[in-house]
């Protein structure tokens, strides 16, 4: 059945941002609502301020930020948590969940997501989440996101709203390639976990980003704290 509304949840990272043009291709600016949701993570204002630029710039007028206390008040990941530093990507991005994993954090984005799309009748959700070349958090694998589904149409009144991940498959670079295709204004989004004024370059966040643009031949428009290392973090891993 062929939805007319959709919600995206944006977080104002490069994934999101492909994910939200996407849904603007597929429904138009006026039919797409957006959606943030803060968490006492480090970067929340500069995130917020990606996500306001990036709405103005797909003309995404239908927009809801929130903050949700409860994974603020928990804790438990370095991106919440003072008493965890932020840290460098390893060599091993993937192989292990990493501190930055905030807990069970999509599900409540999503749950978010799905009470405004009841409110306002979207029936599609729209998720960033990527599976391959990620740090292997649990909640971005497509078996999570197939088990939300059912959960959704046991637990809404409707029963038709579904989540889509049109990236969960796809490879970083990719997702840049399509960006471009689409228009996404990359020069807008933020990734870092830790820095606001300037990317750090450093982190897990970062170091998948920078291989992403470095991938797909492309140089990264935003800035980074320290070019020059950060080039040569991302040299491109040989397939
Ligand atoms: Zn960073």
């Amino acid at each position: 059945m062929e939805a007319k509304k959709s919600v995206v949840v944006l977080s104002g990272g490069m994934d999101s941002c492909v994910c939200a043009a996407l849904a603007v291709r597929d429904f138009g600016a006026e039919n797409v609502a957006a959606l943030h949701v803060s968490y006492g993570q480090r970067t929340e204002a500069r995130e917020q301020q990606a996500f306001r630029e990036i709405c103005d710039r797909l003309g995404i007028e239908q927009r809801l930020l929130v903050r949700n206390q409860a994974l603020a008040q928990i804790g438990g990941s370095a991106l919440t948590d003072s008493d965890f530093a932020v840290p460098a990507a390893g060599t091993e991005i993937g192989q292990q969940i990493p501190i930055t994993y905030v807990p069970f954090r999509n599900a409540h984005f999503l749950s978010v997501a799905v009470s405004w799309a009841e409110v306002i009748g979207a029936e599609k959700i729209y998720i960033g989440a990527v599976e391959q070349d990620s740090s292997g958090y649990p909640d971005c694998r497509p078996e999570y996101y197939e088990a939300f589904n059912r959960v959704i149409r046991a637990g809404t009144k409707a029963g038709r709203i579904g989540i889509v991940t049109p990236l969960i498959a796809m490879r970083k670079a990719e997702i840049v390639a399509l960006g471009l295709r689409l228009g996404a204004p990359f020069e807008l989004t933020w990734s870092c976990y830790s820095g606001q004024s300037r990317a750090c370059g450093v982190c897990e966040s970062c170091v998948l980003r920078l291989r992403a643009f470095a991938a797909a031949g492309l140089q990264d428009p935003i800035p980074y704290q320290d070019q020059v290392r950060a080039a040569g973090e991302a040299e491109p891993e040989p397939e």
